[in-house]
């Protein structure tokens, strides 16, 4: 999976979608997620030309007693994008259109042709995510965030919605036009409907000055604040059994942007990320060699330096990111420094499993949408990978008892396995949302697995 700095996909990254030769409304597909641990057999695919074709497609199952869910790129580690019956992909959904300082943008876009067209406006979005393979409809789907501190995540910046609801009802959703579904439809689990068209609010270009350093973990941890208060955007790595944190911060600047430096073209090339998949092979198969490996690979693969580029561009991953499992958490902000070292005790003591992933660390700032993990609180999210598919689940329960503590929201697009007691207890807001969902889809044709478990009735 991969994008080159200049924006230029390589294919591994898509999930596989096999669609029969012409098949535009009808069977034979397969579609997986990301790292292929999912998968599902749709009764049929529907590719709606605009959102009255969603309206009909969706009238037609609630009338039929029918399912329809709405996907992205299949990215999510998660059942959040589970299919139960027939599928809607909107990538004819994918117009991108600029008014002043508004943007316009199907949901079927890929943030990648979005952060392209806003930049040949002379815009941006503010919080950037690792990668920009998701779908605006998947992106907010899921709540997917950036990192920096005192910006939060990019549903915060929409404006407007188009939503069709679960009777097939095109509805248009703002803070003056229904804004109690409009607050809850900006990270919306697909649960409320089908969004088709959004309304962000930009800002004007930018660049940012990335610089890495790599400190010692302690000294890192105990000037935590700073780093996040003291730049515009922050994020930590980790890489497991390393005694240093990677702290990255990213500022605006007017400098000159760098020109690609051998390890940028090597990652852009693809190679580094088979030289890791190949690491990642080793540690799999010698588990045991792992707490000497990473500390190595990070030696020779990581130095400090600084880099200059567009904001878009320097904060999402350049490289090909080999293949892995994620589960992520939000936490109060205030406690990160605590449950990161929490994350570091948890990895050197475990013996059931040697985490084989880098580690991340990024910050949000606290919005008011009803189900985002970052509502109501600046937040913290730590991220616990690994690419060994057959201890993460070990690993991903531990690290979800050690989130617990710290009342820790799964991000939805990740593994987690809270059930519906847990999450009603972790969102103040559970209810409002659930009951805003039974009014939108009153018959459950979004209905899938995940949703039934977490918003099984709770007495
Ligand atoms: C390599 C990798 C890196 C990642 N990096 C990050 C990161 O940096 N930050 C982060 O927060 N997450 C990250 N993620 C997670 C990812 O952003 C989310 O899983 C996101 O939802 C994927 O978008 P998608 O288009 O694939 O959506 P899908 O996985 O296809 O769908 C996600 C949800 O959105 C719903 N949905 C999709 N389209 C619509 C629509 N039009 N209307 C209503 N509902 C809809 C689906 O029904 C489903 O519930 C990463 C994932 C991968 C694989």
């Amino acid at each position: 999976m991969a994008e080159s700095q200049q924006g230029g996909p390589l294919d591994d990254i898509e999930p596989r979608l096999m669609l029969g030769a012409g098949s535009q409304d009808t069977m034979v597909t397969t579609i997986r997620n990301w790292d292929r641990t999912l998968t599902w057999r749709p009764t049929t695919v529907h590719r709606p030309a605009d959102a009255d074709e969603v309206s009909r497609i969706v009238a037609v199952a609630a009338e039929q007693g029918r399912r329809v869910k709405p996907v992205g790129s299949s990215l999510s580690w998660s059942d959040v994008a589970d299919i139960p019956d027939q599928v809607l992909q909107l990538d004819n959904l994918n117009s991108v259109s600029v008014d002043g300082m508004l943007a316009r943008v199907g949901a079927g876009a890929k943030l990648r042709d979005v952060n392209e067209s806003l930049a040949a406006h002379g815009l941006s979005l503010e919080n950037f995510g690792s990668i920009t393979m998701q779908t605006l409809g998947g992106y907010i789907g899921t709540g997917t965030h950036g990192t920096g501190g005192r910006t939060p995540i990019l549903s915060s910046f929409i404006e407007e919605l188009e939503l069709v609801d679960g009777l097939g009802r095109i509805r248009t959703l703002n803070r003056e036009s229904e804004p109690e579904l409009f607050s809850a439809a900006r990270v919306n689990l697909g649960a409320l409907g089908v969004i088709t068209a959004v309304s962000l609010r930009c800002v004007p270009s930018f660049d940012l000055e990335e610089r890495l350093e790599l400190i010692d973990f302690d000294t890192a941890l105990a000037d935590l604040d700073a780093y996040v208060d003291g730049n515009d955007y922050c994020k930590l790595w980790w890489m497991p059994y390393s005694d240093k944190l990677q702290v990255y911060t990213f500022n605006r600047t007017d400098k000159p942007r760098t020109p690609f430096t051998m390890q940028e073209r090597f990652d852009a090339s693809g190679l580094s990320g088979r030289v890791f998949t190949g690491i990642l092979e080793l540690s799999r198969r010698r588990p045991n060699l792992t707490p000497r490996l990473f500390p190595a690979v990070e030696r020779r693969t990581f130095r400090d330096h600084v880099r200059v580029d567009r904001s878009d561009r320097i904060i999402r991953y350049a490289g090909t990111i080999p293949k892995h499992q994620e589960t992520e958490y939000a936490i109060p902000r205030e406690q990160a420094a605590e449950a990161i070292e929490g994350m570091r005790r948890l990895v050197l003591s475990a013996s059931a499993y040697k985490v084989n992933f880098t580690q991340e660390v990024r910050f949000v700032a606290a919005d008011d949408i009803a189900m985002s993990p970052a509502s109501g609180r600046d937040s913290c999210y730590l991220g616990g990978y690994t690419s060994n598919l057959r201890t993460a689940p070990a690993y991903f329960l531990d690290f979800e008892q050690l989130m617990a503590q710290y009342r820790g929201r799964p991000h939805w697009g990740k593994s987690f396995n809270r059930d519906a007691r847990q999450i009603r207890d972790l969102y103040p807001r559970y209810d409002e949302f659930a009951r805003l969902r039974q009014q939108s889809d009153p018959q459950g044709v979004f209905g899938n697995r995940l949703l039934e478990r977490i918003f099984a009735p709770v007495t």
